[in-house]
């Protein structure tokens, strides 16, 4: 069994329309299937390809955005970083972060240098 990358429809390979994209064979379900993902394959192409390669990505912080208390220092932002080059990449990846009830740490020394 394939799946059509645009319907993503479970076919059959003897029955299905079938092209070829960067060197693999893409397999549909209808030719209306077929035109539409021949007239723009890179809206498709990662649908199918990468389906049984999906990442799930887990970090404890990642900055999406200053005013989410997602993350607080450089690893939020490193994994920021990971998820928005994913999503420009088309990876298929699912990212799972905390999202902290209090906001953010924040740390104060007193005069003795310890931690408040
Ligand atoms: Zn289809």
């Amino acid at each position: 069994m394939a799946v059509d990358p645009v319907c993503r429809m479970r076919i059959s390979e003897e029955s299905a329309e079938k092209t070829l994209y960067k060197g693999r064979t893409f397999l549909f379900c209808s030719p209306d299937c077929k035109g539409k993902f021949e007239k723009d394959p890179e809206r498709f192409y990662h649908s199918v390809t990468d389906a049984s390669a999906a990442v799930a990505y887990f970090s404890m912080e990642i900055a999406l955005e200053s005013g989410m208390p997602t993350y607080s220092g450089g690893l939020g932002v490193l994994a920021g970083d990971t998820v928005r080059s994913a999503a420009d990449l088309k990876v298929p990846m699912a990212a799972v972060t905390l999202l902290y009830r209090r906001g953010y740490f924040y740390q104060r020394l007193d005069s003795n240098g310890t931690q408040t």
